[in-house]
């Protein structure tokens, strides 16, 4: 898709209407757009939690390298077992985790075995130990506590040798750094972060420590966007607050996009809006100006300027991290290589009615919580404008109100996405 402009490319999608874009329909577009990293580090197994793997990882051994208990218990030769009756075993010794019974284990005897130890040979049986009962230098084993075959954990049965562990794409999540380290591997190949250069736009904005003169506004977009950033694994480039001045602009875009995957802006796409960025945008790369059938967040601005993805997103806080959570997030999460970018949604019952238009999706801030019969229902925070960053802080989900949809009724079930899964 490189050697054709993306207002070509653009024209052949059905429908398209750069005033009026559906969500999924702009989320489709740049999912094609956007190019994935390659180049590979190798890194030690703790850095590698929140890193994308680079290759397919196959195992080189067996886990668990040998038979063994399931239980503190009794091994014994399942065919020993009596049908219907009591079995009793002699106790030819011990075996513990990490501290093997090497003894033969003579016909009619049995061993007393811990969680881990490997399986005596010839032995295939655990009899948990609550089921038994000690008799002198015997073990008792009432009938039908105890089926040949139970309590072994097989070798090989989590990981068997040559089979694949990992695949690559995959995000490593503190269950992947345990099956890494269960091969026994201490350096893993990842791909190299993604770089992600960001500025603010607008003459209005001041950063912390400067004084807040009349009709200023501190940028609070960087922060909101620098957390994003972080959440997602990226190597962040924070290029400060750029002043409404062609030169400024023209040199934060270029420094952006020579340093950076991808460049994010805020503020200054607005439709009719006076200022210099969506011009500079423009002269410098191959860019789209959207209107996105969505609220809050509508005009945004897509591109490349040389190698890099611009999202140019608008500036009202909320609108910021609403386009982010919309388009950005996944776009960001497919450059990095991930081959999971979908986020998991969640029904609840809304607890009020919300009027929706048909034609638009809609993002609503919310608190997702139980209800007293066990259901999951959602509230709105409060006032929903796109510049009331408070409702969006005291929210921990986003409601989606889908294109199609219209008005909700209190105790529909709407899609939700939680701000919080499991570490
Ligand atoms: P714009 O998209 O540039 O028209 O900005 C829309 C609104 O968002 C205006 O009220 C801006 O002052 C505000 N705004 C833009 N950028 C930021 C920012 N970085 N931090 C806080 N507010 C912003
Ligand atoms: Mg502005």
């Amino acid at each position: 898709m490189t050697s054709q402009t993306l207002e070509r490319i653009a024209s052949c999608v059905a429908g398209y209407d750069p005033n009026a874009l559906p969500v999924a329909q702009a989320q489709e577009f740049i999912a094609r757009l956007v190019p994935r990293v390659t180049a590979i580090e190798s890194i030690a197994l703790r850095s590698a939690l929140g890193r994308v793997l680079a290759r397919d990882i196959v195992s080189v051994i067996d886990v668990p390298a040998h038979d063994n208990s399931a239980m503190d218990g009794y091994a014994l030769r399942g065919a020993d077992l009596q049908a219907g009756a009591d079995t009793v075993l002699r106790i030819a010794g011990t075996g513990f985790a990490g501290q093997n019974f090497s003894g033969d284990v003579p016909a009619g005897h049995c061993v007393r075995i811990m969680t881990g130890a490997v399986m005596p040979p010839g032995l295939d049986t655990v009899v948990p130990q609550e089921f038994t009962r000690t008799e002198a230098d015997a073990v008792r084993i009432p009938a039908n506590v105890v089926r040949s075959g139970d309590n072994r954990r097989l070798k090989g049965e989590d990981l068997a040798r040559g089979s694949s562990a990992l695949r690559a794409g995959r995000l490593l999540r503190p269950a992947d750094l345990g099956l890494l380290a269960s091969l026994g591997q201490a350096e893993v190949p990842v791909l190299r972060k993604l770089r992600v250069a960001f500025f603010s736009t607008g003459d209005e904005l001041r950063s912390i420590g400067e004084p807040l003169d009349i009709g200023c506004v501190y940028d609070s977009n960087r922060y909101t966007i620098w957390g994003m950033l972080q959440r997602l694994g990226c190597e962040v480039i924070d290029l400060g607050v750029v002043r409404d001045d062609p030169a400024a602009l023209r040199a934060a875009f270029s420094e952006a996009a020579a340093s950076a995957d991808a460049v994010i802006t805020s503020g200054g796409v607005s439709v009719g809006e006076a200022d210099h960025t969506k011009k500079i945008m423009a002269e410098l790369g191959d860019v789209l100006f959207w209107r996105i059938a969505m609220r809050p967040g509508r005009p945004m601005a897509i591109g490349r300027i040389n190698n890099a993805i611009l999202f140019g997103l608008p500036g009202n806080p909320v609108a910021v991290m609403v386009t982010f959570y919309a388009f950005v997030r996944d776009a960001l999460r497919t450059m990095s290589g991930m081959s999971e970018t979908t986020q998991p949604l969640l029904r609840a019952a809304c607890t009020t009615p919300l009027r929706k238009k048909p034609g638009r999706t809609e993002y609503q801030r919310g608190i997702v919580a139980r209800s007293a019969d066990g259901r999951w229902q959602v509230a709105i925070t409060g006032s929903q404008g796109s510049g009331i960053l408070s409702s969006m802080s005291a929210a921990n989900a986003l409601l989606v109100l889908h294109q199609e949809q219209g008005n909700i009724d209190a105790g529909d079930e709407i899609d939700v996405i939680p701000f919080d899964g499991l570490v």
